[in-house]
């Protein structure tokens, strides 16, 4: 590896608070490409050189990778460079190559990291030896999946990890190959703060054009570093060729790249001490509304139970859906935030009015509910079989919501 040190990388670059910036190119193709592509990416700042020799292809017949020989271009292109190299392994015969062709870090790719079995023999290859992994997350946006590679390998005695956030795959056509999901590497990095998290923009792209913008979200988002897909000539790339980039056009990207402070000044100006102020007071607002929205919710869930009405009313949810991404739109706020908001409502208020069904939601508040509830029915039936539910179950009594119109809207 010339003249860096085994890990000196690592040290270098994550404890003096710098980014860790992995380059290379999808695969590995040719001990020219490898050369070639990492003499031009020293002119910038890398920290790592990468390059895939087993490809893991969706469809057979894609190339599938140079396999072993590809090993020794890498290393030979890391050399020319003096810099270090990584490739990726899926299972024990991957690991036992690159320690013996000593390469210096190896990352498990978001399709091993997916299935417990395949990682459980990574981690039993690596027991006893020392040299960094990088763990991509899942293909499938499942953070205990991830953190349940991060275990197996951390068990094994692998201390030096490295997380990276590549996106999560969906079906149909989106503007991203992979969704970012940024939530999931969030809370990731809040259950593991002491481990390098890194994003990986270019599987998360799928498209050239779009990867600026992806790392410099990840940068404004504090992740430690950025692995890049950069190939000397990306048009004849013989995998992943949309996303990749050329060494000049990263070597852009990592200059234009905007730095921000994780703390900010030590003293917050006033300004924003009280825009936070309010900021908690709304959350509070939001909380409680939310709670009063599911007591609605639960009181409706009674009413279905005793009526015998479906949990899911197709086009009450439709009308609920278009009503408020409608009103979102009217104040500014995104229609696809707002739906994905409503969706997670409507999926707690259906498991709320589930569990009323089977008769499992057995809170002493609940219980109070359905006694007020069945009471209020009893005089319903007793009034008039005609009569409108809602009158005789809010009129007045609740305080919580004027009228709920429970005839034309069943659903929640
Ligand atoms: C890769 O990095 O080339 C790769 C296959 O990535 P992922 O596992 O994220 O799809
Ligand atoms: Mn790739």
């Amino acid at each position: 590896m010339g003249s860096v040190s085994k890990h000196g990388f690592l040290k270098r670059t994550l404890s003096a608070k710098k980014k860790l910036f992995i380059a290379g190119p999808c695969s590995v193709e040719s001990e020219e490409q490898m050369l070639r592509t990492a003499m031009q990416l020293s002119a910038y700042e890398v920290t790592l050189i990468r390059g895939g020799v087993w490809k893991p292809r969706t469809r057979p017949g894609s190339f599938e990778g140079v396999g072993d020989k590809g090993l020794v271009w890498l290393k030979q292109a890391g050399n020319a460079v003096g810099l270090p190299v990584a490739t990726e392994v899926a299972n024990p015969t991957h690991v036992e190559a690159c320690l013996k062709a000593g390469v210096d870090v190896l990352w498990i790719g978001a399709r091993t990291t997916t299935s417990p079995f395949a990682v459980q023999q990574i981690a039993d290859a690596l027991r006893d030896v020392d040299i960094p992994v990088m763990i991509k997350n899942p293909m499938n946006p499942d953070i205990e999946l991830w953190v349940g590679a991060i275990e197996r390998i951390n068990k094994a005695g692998i201390t030096k990890i490295i997380v990276v956030h590549r996106g999560f795959s969906t079906y149909g056509d989106t503007l991203y190959r992979n969704q970012p999901i940024w939530r999931i590497p969030i809370e990731l990095r809040r259950r593991l703060p002491h481990l390098p998290l890194i994003c990986d923009p270019s599987h998360i792209c799928g498209k050239q054009r779009y990867v600026m913008a992806i790392a410099q979200q990840a940068i404004d988002l504090l992740f430690d570093g950025l692995m890049i897909e950069v190939h000397c000539a990306p048009r004849s790339a013989l995998s992943d060729q949309g996303q990749q980039m050329t060494p000049a056009q990263y070597g852009r990207l990592i200059t234009k790249l905007h730095y921000v402070s994780s703390s900010g000044p030590k003293h917050l100006p006033e300004a924003i001490r009280f825009l936070r102020n309010e900021i908690d007071e709304i959350d509070d607002d939001v909380i409680a509304l939310l709670a009063k929205r599911m007591e609605c919710v639960k009181r409706i869930g009674i009413w279905k139970r005793n009526h015998n009405v479906s949990l899911f009313q197709p086009e009450r949810w439709e009308q609920i859906l278009q009503g408020r991404v409608q009103s979102s739109m009217k104040r500014r706020l995104s229609g696809s935030f707002v739906r994905n908001l409503f969706e997670h409502i409507h999926e707690e208020a259906l498991n709320i009015q589930g569990r009323i069904r089977a008769g499992r939601s057995g809170s002493r508040r609940h219980r109070r509910v359905e006694a007020f509830t069945a009471e209020h029915f009893e005089n319903d039936r007793r009034a008039s079989a005609e009569c409108d539910v809602d009158e005789l179950i809010w009129a007045g009594k609740s305080g919580i919501v004027p009228r709920c119109h429970v005839r034309d809207s069943a659903s929640v």
